[in-house]
């Protein structure tokens, strides 16, 4: 049991658990019982998996070996019932989680609607008609009158969005997110992201199948620079938590190669990418790392991945104030995407401090969207979630200081 000394359960696929076990001299089916108890029942310590003989749980503990469970170490409760997490590692790293409870029919295009668009993507033109019609309104509804916290979460999950991180930081340093001003600081193991996963879960009091999750790797870092942590916890999420794929959506800024690679994974999330600009110059300028991935190759891509039946690439576009928000912008965007079997996200900037652009005004973020959907590409308006406790899209930034305070006390932190 040596090499397994330091070892966490958590994050261990079926065959190093089947190793883990069989070196212990222990029957194979352990392995499973493992799995059960540590993504199914989602324990926190080796003495509550009863399954397991005492003295085999002793061994395991004097081996050094621990379940990993990462903690809860600050929450914040967002008047629209978002909630983000502070959650910490045995390091003393920490990455943010948000829990997006009652998504809301696929207009928010926040990741809730994950589950939806294989079952009804934009694939007619008259479901598509319909699509932008109801998008639009929608859209600027959540743009003009968030959503208050719903009165009884526990009855309407059908919809939750958890958003997880992929490192601590991130290293891409998009000019107008906040997660890059924290640069890198490392990347997470697969157990830490399937651990982020399950920690909510369980606070939450929800599991999968039964309640429907879909899961955005979206939070903090770029998951696509840690590629086989991210696969591995993708793989874990599937097969041993039980959150379907079509449930799962992984947004890349860009890296290329990594898009190649990830269309070419026989078990994978949906993907977007994050787009944020309509030519070069400006991408450029805001995402330094389309200096190395221009969108000539970006889109080539894109173009190239192979899609599943009825699956679509989202595109996500932030929009700045008078710096990508032009309607040459989204004609410029039109252009780039024609004929990809895809949608656009539009985000309106969530603002932060050190941030130093502003958030367009809404009959801008109106006209951008209306030119897409008039060139017969699906547009969204992604509805802020959690912008008052810093939970939106490009705030996680581990901010622990919120004012009006919002913070829920953890018991024993
Ligand atoms: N690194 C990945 C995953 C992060 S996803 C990526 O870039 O795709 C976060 C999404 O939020 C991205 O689409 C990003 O462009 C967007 N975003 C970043 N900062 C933002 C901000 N301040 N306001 C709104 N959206 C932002």
């Amino acid at each position: 049991m040596g090499e397994y000394l330091t070892l966490s359960l958590l994050g261990m696929d079926r065959a190093e658990l089947t190793t883990l076990v069989s070196e212990a001299g222990e029957p194979a089916y352990r392995a499973k019982q493992i799995m059960d108890a540590v993504y199914r029942l989602r324990v926190e310590g080796l003495e509550e998996i009863s399954t397991l003989p005492l003295e085999f749980r002793e061994q395991l503990a004097q081996g050094g070996v621990t379940i990993g469970a990462p903690r809860i170490e600050k929450k914040f409760v967002s008047v629209d019932g978002t909630v983000r997490y502070l959650i910490g590692f045995a390091d003393g790293q920490s990455v943010e989680t948000v829990w997006m409870p009652e998504g809301d029919g696929g207009e928010a295009g926040d990741g809730s609607e994950a589950g939806v668009e294989a079952e009804s993507g934009p694939s007619t033109s008259g479901a598509k008609a319909q699509f932008q019609t109801h998008e639009l309104n929608a859209g600027l509804e959540g743009l003009l009158h968030p959503r208050p916290n719903h009165p009884h979460p526990k009855r309407h999950q059908s919809r939750s969005t958890i958003c997880i991180s992929s490192q601590v930081g991130c290293a891409v340093d998009c000019q107008f997110c906040l997660t890059a001003l924290l640069g890198i600081k490392r990347n997470l193991t697969a157990g830490e992201i399937v651990g982020q996963v399950c920690a909510v879960l369980k606070d939450q009091g929800v599991s999968p199948p039964e309640d429907r999750i879909n899961l955005v790797f979206m939070g903090m870092g770029e998951p696509f620079l840690n590629y086989d942590n991210f696969m591995k916890a993708a793989r874990l999420l599937v097969e041993a938590v039980g959150i379907a794929e079509r449930r799962m959506t992984v947004s890349t800024a860009g890296i290329v190669p990594r898009i190649h690679d990830f269309g070419g994974e026989t078990i994978r999330p949906k993907l977007a990418i994050s787009l944020n600009a309509s030519n070069d110059a400006l991408r450029t300028q805001l995402m330094p790392l389309n200096k190395k991935w221009n969108l000539e190759k970006l889109i080539s891509a894109a173009r190239e991945f192979p899609l599943r039946t009825r699956e679509y690439i989202t595109f996500e576009y932030v929009l700045l104030g008078g710096v990508n928000d032009e309607p040459q912008n989204a004609r410029e965007a039109a252009e780039l995407l024609r004929g990809l079997r895809c949608k656009v996200n539009l985000i309106a900037l969530n603002p932060g401090p050190g941030i130093e652009f502003s958030t367009p005004v809404e009959d801008r973020v109106a006209a951008f969207q209306k030119i897409l959907c008039n060139a017969g590409i699906p547009a969204f308006l992604r509805r802020p979630r959690g912008r008052d406790i810093y939970a939106a899209c490009g705030q996680l930034k581990r901010t622990i200081e919120i004012p009006p305070a919002r913070e829920v006390q953890i018991q024993g932190v």
